[in-house]
Formats: structure tokens, C-alpha cells, sequence
């Protein structure tokens, strides 16, 4: 008989919380963001930028929601929307002293952008396990050839962060079916009247059978089209 496997957390204290409470908010107003790119088709993600004020006291500085085909850009992620306006509010190409909210971890576009920005830290919410470059697929800034600035923290509000994708993607799979199902069975006003309907005037194969246009939608392809 073995052992019995004695976690860490059966022996170690506590480990301290590994968000702040300033970051949760601020998680919850990028959830906010996400729903917005929800509302236009995007894909939803946000993402929101804190810095502290004179007072020490973390602000909202920038937010952003993805919106690549919204504004016909494939750079646009919500990660370099809220940076592009940090950026410019600030006057400043680097932000070092901020920290990055969003609710699906970085791509590596993304990734590389944060750390030219030399960002604090950053804080993500769902894992993103196709492109995901802060530790699902490749964790970018683990390099120390890359990256000498920039904390990640993953996890934050994690659950919230992928239900909200996955009841995105759950409903444009349903509406991906249900235009698949109407081109099948045509309403009951397109019907051709069976008195129009002779042997002699079949319907041509080739217009009975439709293929679909609509690729299927892989679950992780921010701004693919609807
Ligand atoms: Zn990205």
C-alpha cells in the first residue's frame, strides 16, 4: 500500500490572494467590455487599464473590447485597443507603470505588443488552450530573451471569463444551425405548390442541394466572422 499523496495545500498556510481587489473590479468592468463587443457580433473580450493616481490609489485609465471586424483591422484586439488609448492619454509609448485587466488570456500579438509597452503586469481571466501565449500554447513572457518587465498573473474571475465565451460561441453555433436547418426545409409560403409540380418538370438537382456557405466556427477565432 502506498502512501497517501499529501497535497501542498494540506501543509502550506494559505497562499495570499493572488489578485487585488482594484484588479477584480477591473475585471468586472472588462466583462463589461466584453458584453459590448457581444452587442456588435464580435467576439467578447475586454480588457481594462489601471494606474495608480497621485494617492497610490489604482484608476481605470483605458478600456477596450475586441473589434477586429467591426473597424476591419485583424490587430484589433481588446488588449491593443485599451493600450492604444492608454498610450495616447499618457503622451507616452511605454506604460510602465500599468497593469493590463482582460478577460481571455493574449494572444501573442498581443503578448509581444504588452511587453514592448513594458506593462507592470498583466491579468487574465479564461485560458485560451489554441492561442493562448501566456502559458497554454507558449508562454511568451517566461523568455528572458523577450520579456525583463512584464508580471502575468492568469485565472482572475476564470469561470465568469469562459462562460461568457462559451455561451457566445454556443449561440452562434445554434443560429449556424438554425440557418442550416431553414435552407433544408424551406417555410411553408416558399413551398412550390404541388398543382406547379409535374413529372415532366422535375427540380434540378443542383438547385435542391445548397451547400453551406458558412465555414464552421472554430471555438477560439476571435473576429471570425459570424
Ligand atoms: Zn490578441
Amino acid at each position: 500500500m502506498t502512501d497517501p499523496i499529501v497535497l501542498e495545500s494540506d501543509t502550506d498556510p494559505a497562499p495570499a490572494a493572488p489578485f487585488t481587489p482594484a484588479e477584480e473590479r477591473a475585471m468586472r468592468q472588462a466583462l463589461d467590455q466584453a458584453q459590448n463587443a457581444w452587442l456588435v457580433g464580435e467576439v467578447p473580450v475586454g480588457a481594462v487599464i489601471l494606474r495608480d493616481d497621485a494617492d497610490g490609489l489604482p484608476q481605470v485609465i483605458a478600456t477596450g473590447y475586441n473589434r477586429p471586424i467591426t473597424t476591419t483591422d485583424p490587430t484589433a484586439h481588446a488588449e491593443l485597443v485599451a493600450l492604444r488609448h492608454a498610450a495616447q492619454l499618457l503622451d507616452n509609448y511605454r506604460l510602465p507603470d500599468c497593469t493590463l485587466v482582460v478577460t481571455l488570456e493574449p494572444c501573442a500579438m498581443c503578448a509581444m505588443a504588452l511587453m514592448h509597452a513594458r506593462f507592470k503586469r498583466i491579468v487574465f481571466g479564461a485560458r485560451d488552450p489554441k492561442t493562448g501565449a501566456a502559458g497554454s500554447v507558449v508562454d511568451l513572457f517566461a523568455l528572458p530573451q523577450l520579456n525583463h518587465h512584464t508580471i502575468v498573473a492568469g485565472g482572475c474571475m476564470e469561470a465568469e471569463c469562459g462562460a461568457m465565451l462559451r455561451e457566445f460561441f454556443a449561440e452562434r453555433r445554434a443560429a449556424h444551425k438554425a440557418r442550416q436547418a431553414a435552407r433544408r426545409a424551406p417555410a411553408e409560403d416558399d413551398a412550390i405548390p404541388v398543382a406547379d409540380v409535374t413529372v415532366d418538370d422535375p427540380i434540378p438537382i443542383g438547385v435542391a442541394v445548397e451547400i453551406d456557405p458558412d465555414p464552421p466556427v472554430p471555438p477560439d477565432a476571435r473576429g471570425a466572422p459570424a
